[in-house]
């Protein structure tokens, strides 16, 4: 469980980006905190990243407060994927999958392939294995990232704006990708795309003005959102 609870961030301009904000996030498959642009949302995701050092309250993972655990464990615990994807350009994706586990977690290199195309089986994108990124589309890059981030089996998983650079069809195909993807693993989806929101996750969050101005199904958020 991650536990948010009165979470205020502001940047060095004095642009207050994060008010009170208090939410449960449960193990869930799926979670989406939802907005629009400029509520927060980008800044909450890089609070929970640990990126950002909020000026008042806490992040709580499993009782722990995330400032007191160790870079490793963290990093093992919370992983993120952001907009931009990060996929190292000059690697085929399978070597792009293998590198943490062999470089953070010191695994034997052939286990590591073995685990990363067994990865890339599981959620059916094998025929990837020997592309570079710049060779496969946009829809293909973002499941890439989110294969990369699971080899070292976060038990939360950050995603920002993973549609934002695919168009309705790609972003319908990756929301049911998403949907169905057997793992352990708990996405926490930042997003204003509604459509995407509501096909992808079951619960989240509104924000405006970075507050939380609603919590519940992804029903209740867009009544909220469209009023
Ligand atoms: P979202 O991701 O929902 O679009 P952000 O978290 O990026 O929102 O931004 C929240 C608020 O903080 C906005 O008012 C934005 O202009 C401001 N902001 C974001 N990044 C910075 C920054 N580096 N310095 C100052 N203000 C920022
Ligand atoms: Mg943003």
């Amino acid at each position: 469980m991650l536990k948010i609870e009165n979470l205020n961030f502001s940047y060095p301009d004095g642009t207050q980006a994060l008010k009170d904000v208090d939410v449960d996030i449960p193990p869930e498959h799926t979670f989406a905190i939802l907005g629009q642009s400029g509520s927060g949302k980008t800044t909450l995701l890089n609070c929970l990243a640990r990126f950002l050092t909020p000026q008042k309250g806490a992040i709580w993972l499993n009782g722990q407060n995330i400032q007191t655990l160790s870079g490793a464990e963290f990093r093992s615990k919370v992983g993120v994927v952001f907009q931009q994807l990060n996929l190292f350009p000059h690697m085929s994706i399978l070597d792009n999958l293998t590198l943490a586990p062999r470089t953070v977690q010191l695994r034997d290199r052939r286990d590591c392939k073995a685990s990363a195309m067994g990865m890339l089986e599981r959620l059916g994108i094998a025929d990837l294995a020997n592309s570079y990124p710049a060779q496969i589309s946009g829809g293909q890059a973002q499941r890439a990232a989110i294969a990369r981030g699971l080899m070292l089996q976060p038990e939360y998983m950050l995603l920002d704006e993973p549609t934002s650079a695919l168009d309705a069809k790609t972003s319908d195909e990756f929301a049911d990708w998403l949907r169905e993807l057997r793992d352990d693993t708990s996405f926490i989806v930042v997003t204003h795309d509604l459509r995407f929101a509501r096909r992808a996750a079951k619960h989240g969050i509104a924000m405006r003005q970075g507050r939380v101005t609603c919590s519940g199904t992804l029903d209740e958020l867009i009544c909220d959102i469209e009023q």
